[in-house]
């Protein structure tokens, strides 16, 4: 049984969750840490799938690369990124960038809501960054992390929380941050198998936390599914470029007509491509593969695309194909208050993309709310 009592437990390991606790390092808080995530490694949905089946592959099935806009000019963002520009964990993001219409026409003037501003990407694999931003500042160690730990009960006692995760572990600590809105969101009820919001069950009567739950009554979510396609040795672009990745843009009349969000062609190690499909789940791609066979119909509706394009090959077969599923991959709708970030009665606190800055929705947001955080923080814990 695991009795310690961190000063500081964080729950999720995505981007917002590693930024805050580095940053937080950074400052010199000196407390022992606990970061507590239900998938595999840290990443969230800037992960990459290291596959075992098809190995030496990496393909990222979240978030490929991320752009910032920071209209705002915003100080603490820009020293962010150039240290990570400066660490060599994060690059200008190389890749050839190409937005189609409905006709197929090529449009390098790119409208598209993850292609405006500057744009980065890993160094090594998106997979990677949470990783590589946690350990700039995790040099005494002082952070444990928990893998494969789904926290579905949340209790405040005597000034303590305690955390209990459905493989039944149990969890404690001073200070708590959640940086995923599961666990406030009424979406926890069916996801984690529980008859309340833990939050509204574990806090009772607070102002600031009850309308955080309110509001995200109407926040809701683009569902994602995205097809991994690991491609033949002969799989190649018709043309040699020095570029790492290629990814196709469609916008909102092409996405309707083929049904794909975005494809990106990730170069592999090993110089072949893999192929990664976005799609979004109301554009009803999914519904009309179900009636068919899947696979040939994928493989259709790709080759249609890329018939006559002078960089992209049609496929007519794969070594291997894998789904990955994304229940909630973007928020959407009402925005949660900065303001609300801290709530100190409850020694509380909340960070991640579905707060309303600059950049709801994407990596930029997850960023800003957890820098903006650990400034507040560190000043009271
Ligand atoms: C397919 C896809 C494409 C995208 N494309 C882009 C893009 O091009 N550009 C861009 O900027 N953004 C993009 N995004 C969005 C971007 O990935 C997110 O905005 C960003 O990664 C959010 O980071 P986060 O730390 O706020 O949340 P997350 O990455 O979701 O981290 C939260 C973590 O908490 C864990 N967790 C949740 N509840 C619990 C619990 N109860 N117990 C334990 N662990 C828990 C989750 O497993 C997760 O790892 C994309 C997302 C997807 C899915």
């Amino acid at each position: 049984m695991n009795t310690i009592i961190y000063e500081l437990i964080v729950i999720g390991g995505g981007i917002s969750s590693c930024t805050f606790v580095s940053n937080l390092l950074a400052k010199g808080f000196k407390g022992k840490i606990a970061i507590i995530e239900t998938g595999r490694n840290l990443g969230g949905r800037c992960s990459s799938r290291i596959s075992k089946k098809n190995s030496g592959w990496i393909l990222n099935h979240g978030s490929p690369n991320f752009n910032i806009i920071n209209n705002s000019n915003d100080l603490k963002l820009n020293n962010f990124l150039s240290e990570l520009l400066e660490k060599n964990i994060i690059k200008k993001d190389n890749s050839l960038l190409i937005e189609l219409d409905k006709n197929l026409n090529f449009s390098n003037n790119l409208t598209n809501e993850f292609c405006t501003g500057n744009i980065y990407s890993s160094t090594s694999f998106m997979g990677d960054l949470a990783n590589q931003i946690l350990n700039l500042n995790n040099k005494s160690k002082q952070v444990d992390l928990y893998f494969q730990e789904l926290i579905i009960n949340l209790a405040f006692q005597n000034n303590n929380w305690v955390l209990k995760s459905k493989e039944g572990s149990l969890f404690y600590s001073k200070f708590l941050v959640i940086s995923s809105n599961l666990l406030l969101h009424k979406r926890s009820k069916k996801i984690l198998n529980v008859d309340e919001i833990p939050l509204a069950k574990a806090t009772k009567n607070n102002i600031k936390i009850d309308e955080i739950i309110h509001i995200l009554k109407y926040q809701n979510y683009i569902e994602r599914i995205n097809f991994l396609i690991y491609t033949r040795k002969e799989y190649q672009l018709k043309e040699i470029i020095k570029k790492d990745n290629v990814i196709y843009y469609l916008d909102k009349n092409a996405q309707e007509k083929y049904g794909f969000e975005r494809i990106v062609f990730q170069k592999q190690k090993n110089k072949r491509y893999g192929i990664v499909l976005h799609s979004i789940k109301e554009n009803n791609l999914i519904n009309e593969l179900k009636k068919n066979n899947f696979e040939k119909d994928l493989l259709y509706r790709f080759n249609k695309l890329f018939e006559e394009n002078p960089l992209i090959n049609t496929l007519d077969n794969y070594e291997d194909i894998s789904i990955m599923r994304w229940r909630a991959s973007q928020p959407g709708g009402l925005r949660v208050p900065l303001r609300l970030q801290i709530c100190k009665e409850y020694n509380i606190a909340f960070c991640g993309d579905w707060f309303n800055t600059q950049g709801f929705g994407r990596v930029e947001g997850a960023i800003l709310s957890a820098l903006n955080l650990s400034d507040q923080v560190i000043k009271i814990i």
